[in-house]
């Protein structure tokens, strides 16, 4: 069994941090890399020792494969962690890493191969019994096969590339009339933004939550899973907000989905950390999408529910041991919610607003923790992923995260860029979020930017009700009036909106 003794983290940001402080708890030395622009980064302070790679475009630098396994040969590293994006889903980069000698902390390059591309991975679980998107499980270029399937299935469908990830390279075709020119536009699309021009046929299911599974699986044939994380709050589909247990399972479904995904890593001999995606219609039924072989961006709030440490893990698995933990040692403890804080402006369609944190002030307290890869003063770069950070809040149960998250998010002081905090408080404190019942469609439903507009007015509103009271200490009853005004009318409005959509 090897020993891990110095890890490189091949990334950046938040999670470069997030994987050095498990390392450091375990005493593992910490190697981390960077590209010019990230010269200053706290990832590079927090390490033992750091290396530039060159330039800041990604290609120039993070993704630089060979580069970085030469310079974990310069500096005896043993392993090597990729986060996620980057290098963390390239087959050829674990097999490359391997054949020098040194550990990738994830699944074999097999297991990535598999699961990186959808149509790979749905022939792979087919001999195994799990529910899939009624669909076509090949890729498919004649439109006249692609008709007669898309009518056996009924419309709207959705077209997707096989090799597509980070919610791009899908379309939803609403009736036959438009299938060809979608099908055409998708698989040029496919070509060029993923190099493999294979696209598939799913039915679309008009009102699904996003469900997925956390997996954790050694090289000895153990697998367990670490319940669910309900991810349906997304733009581009792309997640926003996340939060472990989902409100509409109960315990028999939590144990059905969680076998399923179980199942599902042992198609690919999977061992490491891993996430089996799902779609869940109304009726709760749920159905394979696709598996993340990685450590996902919100694995922290299962880590809030559980207790686990899964970087930890990760390694522990990376040296060849065995899990300790079994699935009935397992049980979940209260409630966590994730918010993804990105540099983007939900006013204007959560475009990216790249600037400076001229004010980055956290929020504290109990129950709170903020996953960061940045400080006050410094420059979101154009570079990479406007995400800034994670805020986790985690509560005895759903209603004390949801109070906790909102009075951390208005703690959170952050000027210089807009951040999708402001649609953030907006969501969680929405009927339909509070009540369960929304679904991927939450955004287009429900969220009219006037919405955080309004509710940013109020809170001004309030700040000058609090100084004029300071003021006028002697002739309380008018502020109290004035702020009651503001609170009544704010209510009124996000039930009103509730009911007129
Ligand atoms: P997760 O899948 O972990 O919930 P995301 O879907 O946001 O979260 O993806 C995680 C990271 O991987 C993000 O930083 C994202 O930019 C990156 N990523 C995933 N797929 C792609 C892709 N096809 N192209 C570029 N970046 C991607
Ligand atoms: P990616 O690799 O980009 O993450 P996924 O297959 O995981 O692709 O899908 C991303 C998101 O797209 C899902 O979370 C969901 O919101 C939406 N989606 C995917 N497949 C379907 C489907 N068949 N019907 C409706 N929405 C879907
Ligand atoms: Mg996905």
């Amino acid at each position: 069994m090897a020993q891990i003794k110095k890890i490189l983290v091949a990334n950046r940001g938040e999670i470069a941090l997030r994987v050095m402080r498990s390392a450091k708890e375990m005493g593992v030395s910490t190697v981390a890399v960077f590209s010019e622009i990230d010269r200053n980064a706290p990832h590079v302070r927090f390490a033992d020792e750091a290396v530039c790679l060159g330039p800041s475009p990604s290609s120039e630098s993070y993704l630089k494969g060979e580069r970085i396994i030469e310079v974990c040969k310069n500096r005896n590293v043993d392993a090597i962690h990729p986060g996620y994006g980057f290098l963390s889903e390239n087959a050829d980069f674990a097999r490359k890493v391997e054949a020098a000698g040194l550990i990738f902390i994830g699944p074999s390059a097999r297991s990535i191969e598999i699961m990186g591309d959808k149509l790979a991975a749905k022939n792979a679980v087919s001999a195994y019994d799990i529910p899939m998107v009624p669909g076509i499980n090949r890729a498919i270029d004649n439109v006249t096969e692609a008709k007669k399937i898309a009518k056996e299935i009924g419309y709207p469908v959705l077209i997707k590339a096989s090799a597509g990830g980070g919610g791009k390279g899908m379309r939803v075709v609403e009736g036959e009339y438009e299938l060809q020119e979608q099908m055409e536009r998708a698989i040029s699309e496919a070509k060029s933004s993923f190099g493999n021009g294979a696209v598939f046929l799913e039915k679309f299911i008009t009102s699904p939550k996003h469900i997925e599974v956390q997996i954790l699986a050694d090289q000895h044939g153990n697998t367990i899973h670490l319940f669910e994380r309900e991810c349906s709050i997304q733009r581009r589909h792309q997640k926003v907000i996340e939060e472990a247990p989902s409100s509409v399972f109960d315990d028999k479904r939590r144990q059905l989905i969680g076998e399923a995904a179980v199942k599902v890593a042992q198609a690919c001999d999977y061992y490491g950390t891993g996430t089996v995606e799902f779609i869940v219609n109304e009726n709760l039924d749920f159905f394979f999408l696709e598996m993340n072989t990685r450590l996902q961006v919100e694995h922290c709030v299962t880590e809030e529910i559980t207790g686990i440490d899964l970087v930890k893990e990760q390694i522990k698995i990376a040296e060849g041991k065995a899990l300790e933990i079994k699935q009935s040692d397992l049980s979940i403890r209260g409630h966590a919610i994730e918010c993804r804080v990105y540099a983007e402006n939900p006013d204007d369609n959560f475009l990216p607003d790249i600037g400076t944190l001229n004010t980055y002030k956290r929020p504290q307290g109990l129950g709170i923790r903020v996953d960061d890869g940045f400080e006050e003063g410094m420059q979101i770069p154009i570079f990479y992923d406007p995400m800034i950070g994670k805020l986790i809040a985690t509560g005895k149960d759903r209603n004390e995260a949801i109070a906790r998250m909102t009075r951390a998010i208005d703690e959170f002081n952050i000027s210089g860029v807009q951040t999708t905090l402001s649609f953030c408080k907006f969501a969680i404190n929405h009927e339909a979020f509070i009540n369960g019942s929304f679904d991927t469609n939450f955004v287009k439903h429900f969220f009219n930017p006037d919405d955080i507009k309004m509710a940013s007015e109020s809170q001004e509103e309030e700040k000058i009700a609090g100084a004029i009271a300071l003021m006028l200490l002697t002739d309380s009853t008018t502020v109290k009036e004035s702020k009651l005004d503001t609170q009544s009318r704010n209510n009124g409005k996000w039930k009103q909106r509730a009911y007129l959509d």
